[in-house]
């Protein structure tokens, strides 16, 4: 695979300041694929003072200009696609029908929309005898994981670029050859010197430099609640804004009069898309005491469907880990049937597409978020009990109801302690606010609740 080896900064590749590198690897058959630059504190300083330098400039520009280049930014991302794709398969795992539609496809939406926004948003409105005017906040720090390596990175690097604020973003460092192809793509579009910025790198040394960075003005993280809630942490003492889009254990609520058939194999679907790595996944099934039997059949038919279609988990560590929780399910007295702990294949770190049944709510696997292909069947007994069980775990993030009447579906999930409902298999909008209540995040991407994130108001009074 190619890999640059330096950093993109000021609209070029440099050197990085320090030698370290890191190993990306194929999750599919543990081969090393290519090497990164591991950035350091001054890296990000470099990176976070061409933005500074940049930001006056691109902030001045006309809205027009800026969906100018986010169009262009559009129009590379699918030309590329093929090589997008292809890239997220090598360094993710994930299998290349669902890197072409999802993993290149979905940026594509997300950039077009926000060049969109950018060119119709009110940047400016009258209230009374007042003008309020949308500024850009500043310089911004992206951090983003490896799940879905370039809508992260997109869903926060359009609507800043969209808002007029300059960019500097630190990726996962399992994911950085997709980083680096977006990078050149914001080249190609013409983007202007230091408006985005690259530095590849570790969490703990990269992304913690550019999180305590005293000039970044906003920190928008997607990743870990653990990881986040630090981050929060030292936006606060700096007084900073920040974004944190974090972890979710979100229930499908499977209502009395729904059609369980469709309901249980769409959410068997939804839980074993990207191997699970989805922060969103519907990992609790919640359904009616009369047609359990009946629900956990049709989950274990359906998960044993995708043994060989989905691909790894991205690395040993959550392999391992995904596997721990597995076995805590069972030891906690939940009933595999489908699946199980161990390993599939001899090479790559794949995980069985597993599913429990009797599994309580306060088991750990009905609690924690495990990221990987695991579904847990709970059964409920009347509508209170559903909600009490769905709205039962310290996040908030996602969630999908289904009933044989709309409005029935909609009355419940009103009622669910969740950023986003699907409503019967709704379909993904990249227009709708995305995130989460309790400690699923601070603040929602997407749309021109995304874009908001990353503009501030002064009003001037006549
Ligand atoms: P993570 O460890 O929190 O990593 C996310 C990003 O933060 C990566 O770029 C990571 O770098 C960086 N990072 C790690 N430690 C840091 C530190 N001390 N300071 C600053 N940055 C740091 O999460 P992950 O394990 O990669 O991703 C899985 C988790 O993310 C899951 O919990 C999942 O639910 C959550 N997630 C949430 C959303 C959402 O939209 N709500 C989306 C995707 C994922 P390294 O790559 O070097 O570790
Ligand atoms: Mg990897």
């Amino acid at each position: 695979m190619k890999a640059h080896d330096g950093m993109y900064i000021d609209g070029a590749w440099r050197p990085a300041a320090g030698r370290d590198t890191i190993d990306v690897v194929n999750p599919a058959d543990e081969q090393v694929i290519g090497q990164v630059p591991a950035g350091t504190v001054e890296d990000v300083d470099a990176a976070v003072r061409a933005a500074r330098a940049a930001f006056p400039g691109w902030a001045a520009t006309a809205p027009a200009e800026r969906a100018a280049r986010l169009t262009a930014l559009r129009d590379v991302l699918a030309a590329r696609k093929d090589e997008i794709a292809e890239t997220v398969t090598a360094e993710l795992g994930s299998p290349l029908a669902f890197s072409q539609t999802v993993h290149a496809g979905v940026p594509v939406l997300v950039a077009g929309s926000y060049a969109e926004l950018a060119a119709t948003y009110a940047f400016e409105e009258k209230v009374g005898n007042s003008t309020v005017y949308q500024e850009p906040v500043g310089v911004v720090g992206a951090i983003t994981p490896w799940n879905y390596p370039l809508h992260q990175i997109v869903a926060k690097v359009a609507p800043a670029l969209a808002a007029g604020c300059t960019v500097v973003l630190k990726p996962a460092e399992d994911t950085p050859l997709t980083a680096q192809l977006f990078a050149e793509a914001v080249a190609e579009a013409g983007v202007p010197a230091g408006v985005f910025n690259l530095v590849t790198g570790l969490g703990p040394v990269a992304g913690q430099a550019l999180a305590e960075h005293p000039d970044v003005d906003l920190v928008s993280f997607t990743g870990s609640t653990a990881v986040g809630r630090r981050i929060g942490a030292t936006a606060g003492a700096a007084v900073k804004r920040v974004a944190l889009e974090l972890g979710g254990k979100s229930a499908n609520v499977i209502l009395p009069s729904a059609d369980l058939a469709k309901a249980v194999n769409v959410g068997v679907a939804n839980v074993m898309s990207n191997s699970g790595q989805t922060c969103s996944a519907w990992t609790r099934m919640l359904v009616p005491a009369a047609r359990y039997d009946e629900a956990v059949e049709l989950a274990a038919t359906a998960a044993a469907k995708y043994g060989d279609r989905i691909g790894p988990v991205v690395n040993a560590k959550q392999q391992a880990r995904v596997r721990g929780y597995i076995e805590k399910g069972v030891a906690e007295g939940a009933r595999i049937v489908a699946g199980g702990p161990e390993s599939p294949r001899e090479q790559g770190y794949f995980v069985s597409p597993t599913v429990f049944a009797d599994v309580t709510p306060q088991m750990t696997i009905a609690q924690e978020e495990i990221f990987g292909p695991v579904l847990t069947i709970l059964r409920y007994e009347d509508e209170e009990d559903a909600l009490r069980i769905a709205n039962g775990t310290v996040y908030g993030l996602a969630g999908a109801v289904w009933a044989g009447e709309e409005s029935e579906a909609v009355a419940f999930a009103r009622r669910l302690d969740t950023g986003q409902v699907d409503i019967n298999g709704g379909r993904f909008n990249p227009l709708a606010p995305f995130g989460g209540y309790k400690q699923s995040g601070v603040g929602r991407e997407l749309g021109t609740h995304g874009l908001s994130e990353y503009l501030q108001t002064k009003s001037l009074q006549f």
